[in-house]
C-alpha cells in the first residue's frame, strides 16, 4: 500500500487550503472555484449544478458510484445591527453558541468588502460583570464587535454592513509536527481533500477504476439538502465521505477511518457497509464501526429526495465536531486507503 501514502501528503495540503477558504452554506463560491481549478490541474472537468455543487467524473465503466463530500461549513449571518453599532447574528448550521465565543470573524458585505470582528458574550469584562461566566450563550446574549470605530447603528450601516451579510469564522488551521490537524471545518473539508487525492491517483494512472466513479462536492449539507440533487441519473450507489463522530461509547478516534452503520437517518445499506468493513479488516486498517447518535449525511438527503441508490458513510474521525475540530494524519490515511481499495472493486 506504499503508493497510497504519497497521496496522503497531497490530501493534507488540500485540506489545509480548503479549511482556509471561507465557505459557510450559501456562500461557497470561493471553495468551489478552488476545487474547479484543482480538478482542472488534474485533468478533470468540474460540472456545476444550478445550486452550486460540483461533480467530476473520474472515469471507469459500469455500476456507477458517486463519492460525496461537502465543502459548505458552519458560519453565521448578520441578523440585525444593534443601536450601539454591534451585530446580532443568526447561525448557519447547527452548533452550540459557546463553540464560537471569542472567535475572530470576517463580515462579507454584499458589495464585496470584508470587515473583521470578534464574537463576544454581551458584557464580557470579568472585572465588571459578575455573571459573565454563567450568562446564557445564544444569539440574544452574544454579539459581533467590529474592528471599526462604530458607536451607533448608523455608523455600521455606513460601512455597508446590512442584515443578510455572511459572517465567516477564523478556522485557526494548524498542522503539528506530530501529525495533528487542528482547525475549524474539517467537517467536511477533510473528506474533500481525500476525494481530490483519489482524483490525483486516477489522473496519474496509479489507481485503475473498475467501475464508473464520480466525485461530488456539495454546498448545502449543513442545512440538510446538499446531495438531494446534482449527480448523474444512472447513479447506482453513493457513499458520503464525511467526518466520523468521536466520543462517549464510540470506537472512532482521530486515527481511524470510521464506518457508520446507522445514524439519525437510520441504517446504511447492508452490502455497502459490509464490504467496507471486510476491506478494512483485510487490509489491516485502523477502523471502527459506529452508530452516530445525532448525525445526518448527504446521502440521506439524496434518499429523501427520492433517489433509488445504495448508500454508505465513512470518514476520518474528527474530535470536537462542529467546534474547533481535530483529526490526525493517520485518520486521513486510513480513510484514503479504504476508499482506494473500494474503488478497485467492480
Ligand atoms: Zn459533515
Amino acid at each position: 500500500m506504499e503508493k497510497e501514502m504519497e497521496y496522503t501528503d497531497y490530501a493534507i495540503e488540500q485540506i489545509i487550503q480548503l479549511c482556509k477558504t471561507p465557505s459557510p452554506s450559501g456562500f461557497t463560491k470561493k471553495a468551489t472555484q478552488y476545487l474547479e481549478q484543482e480538478l482542472s490541474k488534474l485533468g478533470f472537468k468540474a460540472e456545476y449544478s444550478r445550486k452550486g455543487s460540483i461533480l467530476a467524473t473520474l472515469g471507469g465503466e459500469g455500476n456507477p458510484l458517486v463519492l460525496a463530500a461537502h465543502v459548505d461549513t458552519l458560519g453565521a449571518m448578520v441578523r440585525s445591527i444593534k443601536p450601539n453599532g454591534r451585530i446580532r447574528f443568526t447561525k448557519i448550521g447547527g452548533y452550540p453558541e459557546n463553540n464560537i465565543e471569542n472567535e475572530n470573524v470576517i463580515i462579507h458585505t454584499r458589495d464585496g468588502k470584508e470587515y473583521t470582528g470578534t464574537v463576544y458574550i454581551n458584557g464580557p469584562a470579568a472585572h465588571v460583570y459578575r455573571d459573565s461566566g454563567s450568562s446564557k450563550r445564544d444569539d440574544e446574549h452574544m454579539e459581533v464587535v467590529l474592528d471599526e470605530i462604530v458607536k451607533s447603528k448608523e455608523d455600521t450601516l455606513k460601512l455597508g454592513i446590512y442584515p443578510g451579510d455572511f459572517i465567516t469564522l477564523d478556522p485557526r488551521t494548524i498542522y503539528t509536527p506530530s501529525g495533528f490537524l487542528k482547525t475549524r471545518h474539517l467537517d467536511d473539508k477533510a473528506s474533500a481533500g481525500i476525494l481530490l487525492a483519489l482524483a490525483k491517483a486516477v489522473s496519474e494512472d496509479k489507481l485503475k477504476l473498475e467501475r464508473k466513479v464520480s466525485i461530488l462536492f456539495t454546498t448545502y449539507e449543513e442545512v440538510g439538502h446538499g446531495a438531494a440533487s446534482g449527480f448523474p441519473a444512472d447513479t447506482a450507489e453513493m457513499i458520503s465521505v464525511d467526518m466520523g463522530a468521536v466520543g462517549d461509547d464510540l470506537g472512532t478516534d482521530e486515527y481511524t477511518v470510521s464506518i457508520c452503520a446507522k445514524d439519525s437517518g437510520g441504517p446504511y445499506d447492508w452490502d455497502v457497509t459490509d464490504t467496507l468493513i471486510r476491506l478494512a479488516k483485510e487490509h489491516k486498517l485502523q477502523y471502527a464501526v459506529d452508530i452516530y447518535p445525532f448525525y445526518g449525511s448527504d446521502v440521506e438527503g439524496a434518499l429523501r429526495a427520492g433517489h433509488d441508490i445504495k448508500h454508505g458513510l465513512i470518514g476520518p474521525g474528527v474530535f470536537a465536531s462542529h467546534g474547533y475540530e481535530r483529526t490526525h494524519r493517520q485518520g486521513i490515511e486510513n480513510t484514503l486507503k479504504l476508499l482506494w481499495e473500494y474503488l478497485l472493486l467492480a
